[in-house]
């Protein structure tokens, strides 16, 4: 029987704390009524023209050099196209090939002393989508509302690179909570808001280790 190791990649997605959405004037502030912040311009709607938020690229390059990343000399918004139910346009504006930082690292203190390195692929801008409100549950709901006040709220998506492994299983646990202390230092979210967002989505894989039994 072969034992296997697990490698563990991070992708954590992160509100920034600007007044103002990411491509429209439209206030970012949580808790209003359904509907009461939004725009043409977040809606997507035709001929309308987004412009860039200056202080979400400053908090983003704040972020990035707070994770020892190389900040690109230039960088490029693109469309991401899919169906996005709670999205009229049907794209996101994210980056892609052209992010506004690479390469960088984080420092996890682990138990014992030990300090696991783990490095950064990536950090980009993009735009957050709207929220669909079910009547009941999901899967009874005769109805879904979308509410469009978190359309074009500014994300960061830091991208870790698959340094995070089985032994010790530890540097999986803390490499977040490391993170939530590094981040807000570049203008990110704080875990005393309300509004919250920062959501992390794993990549596991499973190769075949060395060692047999
Ligand atoms: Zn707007």
């Amino acid at each position: 029987m072969t034992k296997y190791d697990v490698v563990i990649g991070l992708e954590v997605h992160a509100q920034l704390t600007t007044r103002t959405k990411m491509f429209c004037g439209c206030p970012t502030s949580f808790g209003a009524a359904p509907n009461t912040q939004t725009c043409p311009v977040c809606q997507g709607m035709p001929g309308t023209l987004p412009v860039l938020n200056r202080r979400a690229v400053e908090y983003g390059t704040r972020t990035a050099l707070a994770f020892e990343c190389r900040i690109n000399p230039g960088c490029r918004f693109a469309r991401k196209h899919y169906y996005y139910p709670d999205m009229p346009k049907n794209f996101q504006i994210s980056q892609y090939e052209e992010p506004l930082a690479e390469d960088g690292a984080l420092d996890v203190d682990l138990l014992g002393g030990e300090t696991r390195r783990i490095g950064i692929q990536r950090l980009h801008l993009e735009e957050d989508v709207g929220k669909l409100v079910h009547e009941g549950t999901l899967e009874t709901a005769q109805a879904s509302l979308v509410d469009y006040n978190r359309a074009g709220v500014p994300l960061l998506e830091i991208v870790g690179r698959p340094d995070l492994r089985s032994t010790p299983v530890l540097s999986t646990v803390t490499y977040p909570e490391t993170f939530a202390v590094i981040f807000p230092t570049g203008g990110g979210s704080s875990t005393s808001n309300d509004s919250f967002t920062f959501e992390g989505y794993a990549k596991i894989t499973t190769p075949a280790g060395t060692s047999g039994c």
